[in-house]
């Protein structure tokens, strides 16, 4: 792969608080090329300082209004992504893309909606949003509580397409792909042929561990992620962790899930037990933040999911 030198970014760190009582939350707005920036939220889990922002999200500065990919795990959550985008411009949110089928894909949704704003989704994406919306609250009144969670609604795209979807706005072309599940059922990329952009959402992450996701495949989300790679993107917006190249995603996302299918296949193909696989040697990437709490529990995964292809 053709490897790209990343621009000097140009770092804006935005805090803000969110109603009276709630501390003041970083998301660091970055600016990738052209009218093209990233929102990039921390490593952290939810919790009641960043409304389950702990994710990465883009938007695209066009002559007609704002397109964003993804809203915020929240509607204090959007409300923060929508104020780091005031810091940048004053045109409102036209369109919201939904990634994928995490919380922090789609809760943000109704403040959105409220403005004006379309939301576009794949077909999968929303089925999984339907099938797992009792299953965001309970985690997040858990992590958040209901305090934070305020003003929350399920609220569901309303334009949505099964595979592709080409839309033109604001004098950009967005080309909206859904090849097959990868963190979740639903994940989508949007490629940006004007600026050579890639918005990735959560099959790519970049400077802390993936997590196997609720799609539980990683044979698909290898085959999403060349897909995307296909594009040759010159950047990519990933879904957590700051705007990059495809270099590196190709090492912290692609390259860590082709390791752990390599070294688990093994295993199994030598008829090894669970605990051998849980405990293979992930130290090559334990630079990745969140290594400790997730690199055994992801060894797992793959190793239940393998022993059933
Ligand atoms: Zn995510």
């Amino acid at each position: 792969m053709i490897v790209f030198k990343l621009k000097a970014l140009v770092w804006a760190v935005v805090g803000m608080a969110i109603g009276a009582t709630a501390q003041a939350a970083e998301l660091k707005v970055q600016h990738v090329t052209d009218n093209v920036y990233a929102i990039v939220g921390p490593y952290e889990q939810r919790n009641a300082t960043n409304f389950a922002n702990n994710a990465t999200f883009g938007f695209v500065v066009t002559n007609d209004g704002v397109l964003l990919v993804d809203p915020g795990g929240s509607y204090k959550g959007a409300a923060q992504v929508d104020a780091a985008i005031k810091t940048i411009t004053d045109k409102p949110v036209k369109i919201v893309i939904n990634s994928g089928g995490q919380d922090h894909r789609w809760l943000g949704n109704g403040y959105f909606k409220e403005r004006g704003a379309r939301i576009i989704a794949s077909e999968a994406a929303v089925e999984d949003h339907k099938a797992r919306t009792n299953d965001h609250f309970f985690m997040l009144t858990n992590l958040m509580g209901k305090d934070a969670l305020a003003g929350t609604d399920a609220v569901y795209a309303t334009e949505t397409f099964a595979n592709e979807l080409d839309l033109d706005f604001g004098g950009y072309r967005f080309e909206i792909r859904h090849v097959g599940s990868a963190h979740t059922l639903g994940d989508a990329f949007v490629w940006m042929p004007d600026t050579g952009v890639m918005f990735t959402g959560d099959i790519v992450y970049v400077g802390r561990m993936l997590g196997i996701g609720p799609a539980g495949d990683t044979m698909s989300w290898l085959e999403t992620f060349e897909a995307m790679a296909s594009y040759n993107p010159k950047h990519i917006v990933p879904g957590h962790g700051p705007a990059t190249d495809l270099k590196r995603a190709t090492q912290e996302t692609y390259d860590y899930l082709v390791y752990l299918r390599t070294m688990i296949g093994r295993i199994i193909e030598n008829g090894g037990l669970i605990a051998e696989g849980v405990n293979i040697d992930q130290s090559m990437f334990k630079h990745l933040a969140v290594f400790e709490q997730i690199s055994k529990r992801n060894a797992q995964n793959v190793f239940m999911q393998m022993e059933f292809e």
